[in-house]
């Protein structure tokens, strides 16, 4: 059967655990070869173990530490995954953390090394990505687009988030980032996204779902009622990278539960 990206190739930032391991599973399982990033020496095996994964299921790839906030690092994967495979034309923008603070204790280094990694690390690896599509153009029988790229922003682009005003600060800016250069590149052919996920099962939020009295009071925000899954996220990934989306730029896909359609109104509207 003709796999829906066959042959394509894509980056997915932050790719050894959670969202990133997801959304590198499902785009290689649509045929895309995919370079599986991870910031640092610990995180390698995890790396290879999401690429061991692949393979085994006879997808492609390879792994790629770089530390997304910085500049050099990233210059140098875009430049080497252009080498190893002649081209690219995908990027899934996910690497994100969060060191979450009461405001009023809130250190400059805690604000800028969220910035740093989830909005300078968006822009640092759109900006190369576009570098690239831009000199690529489009490719006949590839994709509709000249690429694609997919940024893993949050329900907290549109909810304030109290005690978390560095990370809510990020995917807000990531979702004008994503817009401005959406707006900016559309007239090349370059499509620009976001998803916006609510709850997922991760490692970063493990806390929220791993007891059943965490997990009950996560729900009253979700009204669909369930904790969402990566694989909830991989499948949008995979739709909005391929050309069944050709004519969406510029928006964010919620994929929440209902999350965002402010739960707490429900009985008392
Ligand atoms: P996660 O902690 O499992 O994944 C984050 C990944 O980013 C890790 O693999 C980590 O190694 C990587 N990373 C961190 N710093 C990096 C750097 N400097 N360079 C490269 N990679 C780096 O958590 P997750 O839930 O999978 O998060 C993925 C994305 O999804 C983040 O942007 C997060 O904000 C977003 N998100 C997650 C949820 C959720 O409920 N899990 C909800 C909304 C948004």
């Amino acid at each position: 059967m003709e796999q829906k990206l066959q042959g394509q190739v894509a980056i997915i930032t932050g790719a050894s655990s959670g969202i990133g391991a997801g959304c590198a599973k499902a785009l290689a399982a649509a045929g895309v070869t995919v370079v599986v990033n991870h910031p640092v020496e610990a995180t390698k095996a995890a790396a290879q173990a999401v690429l061991d994964e692949i393979t085994a299921g006879g997808g492609k790839g390879m792994i790629y530490q770089c530390d997304v906030s910085k500049e050099d690092e990233v210059q140098r994967m875009f430049a080497d995954t252009v080498k190893q495979y002649g081209v690219l034309d995908i990027l899934i923008n996910n690497a994100g953390l969060q060191r979450d603070s009461p405001f009023q204790e809130m250190t400059l280094e805690k604000w800028n090394f969220v910035i740093g990694v989830n909005l300078t690390g968006q822009f640092l690896c759109a900006r190369e990505a576009i570098r690239i599509f831009l000199k690529q153009g489009i490719i006949q029988g590839r994709s509709r687009a000249a690429g694609k790229i997919i940024c893993m922003s949050s329900v907290h682009e549109m909810i304030p988030w109290a005690g978390h005003a560095n990370y809510a600060a990020s995917k807000g800016g990531i979702m004008m980032l994503m817009k401005s250069i959406a707006q900016e590149f559309a007239p090349s052919k370059i499509r620009i996204n976001a998803i916006g996920p609510g709850a997922i099962k991760t490692p970063i939020n493990h806390s929220a779902w791993e007891t059943p009295a965490a997990e009950k009071i996560l729900l009253e925000l979700i009204p669909y009622n369930r904790v969402g899954v990566v694989e909830d996220i991989g499948s949008v990934a995979v739709w909005l990278a391929s050309d069944e989306s050709d004519y969406i730029t510029g928006q964010t896909i919620f994929v929440d539960g209902g999350m965002t359609l402010f739960p707490g109104f429900s009985t008392n509207g």
